[in-house]
């Protein structure tokens, strides 16, 4: 750049007035800093012209109290050489007394010698209020939701890419919500420095993020995210404790003609498909996603017609369970099959949530626990100790009859309320922690024992155990996934086993594919093991001939 020929104030005078913003030059050669500002800013905020001492304690004066401590320490952060980007959103106020929201963005250079030199960037009035995210400093929801429409509007090509913490309830879980905040912070700072000025980042819901693109090129948002995710990808340290984090992202491109509303759905319909095959990536949106909603309303018909017809096409699998110790049989988890002529053979990851949303699973649910006491009964015969694991979701409990057909079901079939688990699947946050006590002590007064599913996943925690206690806690499977790398994975399982254990709770890990995967657990002092390794789900006469012809595994 040739600023000598024009002169460096003549290039200030035209920045000035090309940039969307104030642009604010600090000179840090000088021995009190010497700062130059554009006319109307120093009217604006009431700043004497050419500022050379005490400018910083003047402007900080001006700070709005709750944003006073966030400026100090990232700016400190800054000359304490950690980063060289000052990226901050933090209210002032103006010369009529009103707080007024700005956008500091700057860069610090260093001379030859490593000292600081120039720091210098654009000050944007954001003219927003109530448009921060107080935990992580950054725009929120509202704010977003203005600026994705004004885009629309004024017809600027615009994309988003949203992010969403995979399982951030681990983190709360292991530690506590405030720690989970700082690294919801930490996360926040860290993407808005990885974008470029034509990107805004917002924090959209809980452990949700949305970066808006504006005249996105080509790949962007999968550099965007590949950097994020390479930064995660190895253990994080924050305040002397370890965490581990991956995300689930989707990226979508708005198109002419598209609502803000329907815009915003094919972004949430996105970060479902990611989760549901797997979590820990980017998928890009496409139009799959939309068609994936019409197979959906499909399963809903099919499902309703199959339970007219009897129950047609609905079968129960049988998975094994051991004791950990001995690896002797303890007994089974009773797992619900559908199957349709046009799509075959249907996940119950998919079509359970299906029967939940439209209360089929009422009927259902009374369906599968019928037949899976009818086969337990059975087994006992064989196996006296034997135990029937039932799901049931938490929406079965909202129904008040249910407590009593459970109980008319296992007086009917004449065994022992001790050989039935009721296991709790809770996929939806159960507020009503009145209503989940008085069903689980009801349950376990008849003597059926509850054990709590997918813990560490969702909504179940060891918060809501204190509140309506469980027998048993059942591990989600995906701590066992990268047990063998992931310390943080078998640090949780032994923290639960610990404080499970203190309050007589006994732990079930599911999901134990390998041998390799046992020797690490195998030192957890976990109670029962599930999974793969010991049998996977079978029909009724496979599990009969495989584990109860020859007694135990
Ligand atoms: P869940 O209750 O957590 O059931 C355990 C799931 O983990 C089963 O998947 C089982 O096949 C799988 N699994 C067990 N061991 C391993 C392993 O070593 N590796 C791997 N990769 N997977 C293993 P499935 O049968 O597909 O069931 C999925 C979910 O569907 C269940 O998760 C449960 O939430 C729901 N579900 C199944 N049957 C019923 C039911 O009768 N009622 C209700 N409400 N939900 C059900
Ligand atoms: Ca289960
Ligand atoms: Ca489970």
């Amino acid at each position: 750049m040739n600023a000598e020929k024009w002169g460096a104030s003549g290039l200030y005078q035209a920045m000035c007035k090309s940039v969307d913003g104030y642009v604010v030059i600090c000179d840090c050669q000088k021995e009190n800093y010497k700062v130059t500002l554009p006319k109307d800013f120093i009217e604006e905020f009431e700043l004497p012209q050419e500022y050379e001492t005490k400018y910083f304690e003047l402007w900080v004066s001006r700070i709005h109290p709750e944003d006073k401590e966030r400026y100090i320490s990232s700016l400190k952060c800054v000359f304490e050489n950690k980063t060289q980007q000052f990226v901050l959103q933090y209210r002032v106020k103006n010369r009529n007394e009103n707080w007024v929201w700005l956008e500091s963005r700057a860069y610090l250079s260093y001379d030859e010698n490593q000292n600081p030199d120039m720091f210098a960037g654009v000050i944007r009035n954001l003219g927003r209020q109530n448009q921060l995210d107080h935990i992580t400093g950054l725009l929120n929801k509202y704010a977003f939701r203005e600026t994705a429409k004004q885009k629309i509007k004024e017809k600027i090509p615009f994309g988003v890419l949203l992010f969403n913490i995979d399982d951030f309830h681990h983190i709360n879980e292991l530690y506590d919500q405030t720690f989970g905040d700082n690294v919801l912070r930490t996360l926040g700072t860290y993407i808005q420095s990885r974008v470029d000025g034509n990107a805004s980042v917002y924090r959209l819901d809980g452990d949700e993020f949305g970066v808006l693109i504006m005249n996105p090129q080509e790949n962007e948002a999968e550099h965007l995210f590949e950097r994020v995710s390479n930064h995660y990808r190895t253990q994080k340290e924050l305040q002397g404790k370890r965490y581990y984090c991956t995300f689930s992202a989707t990226y979508h491109e708005y198109e002419e003609g598209t609502s803000y509303e329907d815009f915003v759905k094919a972004l949430k319909v996105g970060i479902n498909v990611v989760k549901r095959q797997g979590k820990n990536r980017l998928i890009n949106f496409n139009s799959e996603f939309l068609r994936y909603k019409e197979r959906e309303l499909e399963l809903i018909e099919l499902l309703r017609n199959s339970i007219e017809h009897d129950f047609e096409g609905f079968e129960l699998n049988f998975q094994p369970q051991v004791y950990a110790d001995t690896k002797t049989l303890k007994g089974a988890e009773a797992l619900l099959r559908w199957h349709c002529e046009k799509y075959g053979k249907v996940s119950p990851v998919e079509f359970v949530p299906l029967l939940e949303k439209t209360d089929m699973i009422q009927s259902v649910g009374k369906w599968v626990f019928q037949q899976a006491v009818e086969m337990c009964k059975r087994w006992v015969c064989l196996y006296p100790q034997f135990s029937m694991s039932i799901n049931v979701s938490y929406l079965q409990l909202f129904d008040p009859t249910f407590v009593n057909f459970m109980q008319t079901c296992v007086e009917e079939a004449g065994i022992d309320y001790q050989n039935i688990i009721v296991e709790i699947t809770e996929s939806k946050f159960i507020s009503d922690k009145e209503l989940l006590k008085r069903v689980f002590d009801s349950v376990r007064s008849m003597g059926m024992k509850i054990a709590m599913d997918d813990f560490g996943t969702g909504y179940s925690s060891l918060g809501l155990l204190k509140e309506a206690p469980a027998d048993i806690v059942k591990i989600d499977k995906i701590f066992v996934r990268n047990i063998k790398e992931n310390s943080f994975d078998s640090s949780f399982i032994r923290v639960v086993v610990e404080l499970c254990h203190k309050v007589g709770i006994k732990v079930c890990l599911e999901g134990v594919e390998e041998d390799e995967e046992m020797n690490v657990v195998s030192e957890m002092d976990l109670d029962f093991i599930q999974g793969y390794l010991y049998g996977k789900p079978e029909g009724a006469e496979k599990f009969y001939q495989l584990y109860l012809k020859t007694e135990g595994v």
